[in-house]
């Protein structure tokens, strides 16, 4: 349902909007619209450049997929980093959940979702395209995708096609360390370290 007509367009717009962000509904919309209303034409103006400046100098690596204002991101080109080592994350957010760890010196490859025929996600609606050719260098493909029904089926389906290219590659997945059933994004240090170091071969 399109917000309600009972508000000036200007402000049914904006409600409209704002309902499209994760977790928001019509109440918060509202509550947030008005917000900006009151709030001085400065701060509406700081609101609204931060996200014109967000969608205009952020973009995807090429390599890897990671949000970035460089591409190659920062990652991709570390000449500290092991370009051969590969852990394949579900979203970019992961990244930040394996970083904290300090233990890990490879490179990443977002996915930007994971694979769900419930909700109609095949392995096309996954950013894959660009991981195949890296694998030719690569030493080890670690899978980090959360240990939930859909991060397994894609755990398992890229690993398949990855060994189908590559006979010889390493492919692991990180240990249960990491609750089942949940997301890795909420995974502490210890346990993000401790599913890392634990990984197996699969
Ligand atoms: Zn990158």
């Amino acid at each position: 349902m399109a917000a309600s007509t009972r508000f000036a367009a200007p402000m049914a717009q904006l409600i409209d909007e704002l309902r499209k962000l994760p977790g928001v509904g019509t109440k918060t919309a509202q509550r947030f619209a008005f917000h900006i209303l009151r709030s001085s034409d400065r701060d509406a103006d700081a609101l609204a450049g931060s996200i014109r400046a967000l969608k205009a100098a952020l973009r995807l690596c090429s390599v890897c997929n990671n949000v970035t204002d460089v591409d190659p991101c920062s990652y991709c080109t570390s000449p500290s980093r092991s370009q051969r080592l590969i852990c394949v994350v579900e979203e970019p957010t992961n990244i930040a959940a394996v970083e904290k760890t300090r233990t890990w010196n490879g490179v990443y490859h977002v996915l930007h979702g994971t694979l769900s025929p419930v909700n109609g996600v095949g392995p096309e609606q996954l950013r894959l395209g660009n991981l195949w050719p890296r694998l030719a260098d690569a030493e080890e493909l670690i899978m980090a995708t959360s240990p939930t029904v859909e991060g397994e089926a894609t755990s398992r389906f890229v690993a398949d096609q990855a060994r189908a290219l590559h006979p010889d590659l390493r492919v692991t997945r990180i240990a249960t360390g990491v609750p089942a059933g949940s997301d890795i994004e909420y995974a502490d240090e210890v346990t993000m370290t401790r599913a890392l170091e634990n990984r197996r071969q699969i």
